[in-house]
């Protein structure tokens, strides 16, 4: 089992009651088999996500890329630093300018703050909660506690309660200066990462909407980073205009919303019912292996010498859709992420960006995949930007990949039944031990996909690759062409 998987549910569980209800042996029998169907159904529609992004959505502009990219390091990075003398200098590695800031003061529902200008934009920048350090941190604790009904202003917005609350404060303290930066004519950019974006969000609505009277008179607009569902669905759809959530690929916390929590329990509960018989073959399996615990694990097959070749694969028919990409009853009160959501999603390894509905059926669901909490840190998010960019640059089709459901017994490269390595050896942990070879798109076992190399033309800083692409050299010539080389070479000598 990945450790990564499980840190992550660790994460879940600190979260939400809805997860800590289920009796652990049905909850740890549900994450093996769970997680190993699902890595099998996406890894079964290669394309899938982007089917998704193209049938919900729109593509995203390179203008609009461009901020994405342009405000990430400000947005994300810069507020968690810990001294704004360490801020400063971060800012003016990026041509921006710290103005002032509220860093040393951060408590429940007051998050720190700094002010940052740029060629008439003035920037605010609000600190998030670092999922990572705090494993869930201060106001995910009352996550659960708004399932059972939103508080919401006067206007009409419902939001997640301490966001609201933080952003309550942040407005009493901001709109002074924030109004003197809009007569000087600046343009004001509210961002932030993770709960710093959500609090982003909902004060860009009360300066918009919120306070009778006294309106913020000025073009405010924002991005956020790793934004969780904290508001309900007109707030969002009222945020379009202005603001931009960045979710990241499988970034868990965006889609920590209380329908989509429910959910999960629910698919762990009839996974752990369904996956009786698989448990028994792992537990046999694994009672053997510790009766020779010390042998060491060794591939016993022989090459294939035949290699299959990869189909395109063909996109799934509507009638059989999987329940990954099929959309779903929403909980009567539930809560989105804001506004407009820019969707870093792969296909066939690569990420790529679309524009889509915060109720794109693969936001509303929590995946359990290794990446669901790597990629909401900032580090990931900005090198997801670049990659996303560097696909737009390159000058090649990606290969077709082939399914997992396509690929057999044994691995092409080695011979060997795919889970050679594993302890685990059903049927559905099997998908645990494959991968797709970024070259080739071949499916192999993941002892034969050890090595990673960067692959230029896709756009790709690093990706796996099959030891057979990995060591391949130039055609060999017809063999005596090549002695003749030799003869050569040695006269030369
Ligand atoms: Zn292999
Ligand atoms: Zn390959």
């Amino acid at each position: 089992m990945r450790e990564e998987i499980m840190q992550g549910i660790k994460t879940l569980l600190s979260l939400s009651s809805t997860l800590q209800d289920i009796p652990p042996r049905e909850l740890l029998v549900g994450i093996l088999y769970l997680s190993a169907e699902q890595r099998k159904t996406l890894r079964d529609a290669p394309d899938g996500f982007r089917r998704v992004a193209v049938e919900t959505g729109r593509p995203v502009s390179q203008h609009l890329l461009d901020a994405l990219m342009g405000m990430a390091l400000i947005g994300t990075y810069a507020p968690y630093h810990e001294t704004a003398f360490e801020v400063q200098r971060f800012a003016l590695q990026q041509n921006w300018r710290l103005v002032t800031e509220r860093l040393g003061d951060s408590r429940k529902h007051r998050p720190a703050w700094a002010l940052f200008l740029k060629d008439g934009t003035a920037a605010v920048s609000i600190r998030g909660t670092d999922v990572e350090q705090s494993r869930g941190g201060d106001l995910f604790t009352d996550f659960d506690a708004n399932a059972g009904g939103l508080p919401t202003c006067a206007t009409g917005a419902a939001a997640h309660r301490g966001v609201l609350s933080a952003a309550q404060v942040l407005e009493r303290e901001l709109r002074p200066t924030l109004k003197v930066l809009a007569q000087a004519g600046y343009r004001i950019v509210l961002t932030g990462h993770s709960l710093g974006g959500a609090v982003a969000a909902v004060l860009l609505w009360l300066l918009r909407f919120g306070t009778d009277g006294e309106r913020l008179d000025a073009p405010v607009t924002g991005i956020g980073y790793a934004v969780p569902s904290v508001v309900d669905l007109r707030t969002s759809e009222a945020l379009r205009p202005y603001f931009t959530s960045l979710v990241n690929s499988m970034d868990a916390v965006p889609r920590l919303s209380p329908s989509a929590l429910g959910r999960l329990a629910r698919e762990l509960r009839s996974c752990a019912a369904q996956s009786g018989a698989d448990l028994d073959e792992d537990l046999n399996h694994y009672v053997e292996r510790l009766s020779s615990v010390w042998a060491p694990r060794v591939r016993d097959g022989t090459p294939a010498p035949e290699l299959p070749t990869v189909k395109t694969p063909t996109p799934h028919a509507a009638d059989e859709e999987p329940h990954i990409w099929a959309s779903h009853e929403e909980d009567e009160v539930d809560l989105y992420i804001p506004g407009n959501v820019v969707w870093l999603h792969r296909a066939r390894g690569h990420l790529e960006a679309a524009l889509v509905p915060c109720t794109a059926a693969p936001l509303r669901r929590l995946l359990l995949d290794k990446r669901m909490f790597e990629d909401h840190s900032a580090r990931a998010i900005h090198q997801a930007l670049r990659a996303v960019q560097a696909r737009r640059d390159a000058t090649v089709e990606l290969p077709p990949w082939q399914k997992f459901s396509d690929a057999g017994e044994k691995c092409p490269c080695c011979g060997s039944r795919y889970e050679w390595m594993n302890t685990a050896r059903s049927g559905k942990m099997r998908c645990h031990a494959m991968t797709n070879c970024r070259l080739c798109g071949l499916v192999v076992c993941v002892g034969c996909a050890s090595s990673r190399r960067s692959i230029p033309e896709q756009g790709l800083d690093t990706g796996r690759v099959c030891d057979r692409c990995a060591w391949r050299g130039p055609p060999l010539p017809e063999l005596g062409p090549l002695f003749g080389a030799l003869a050569e070479a040695n006269s030369d000598s």
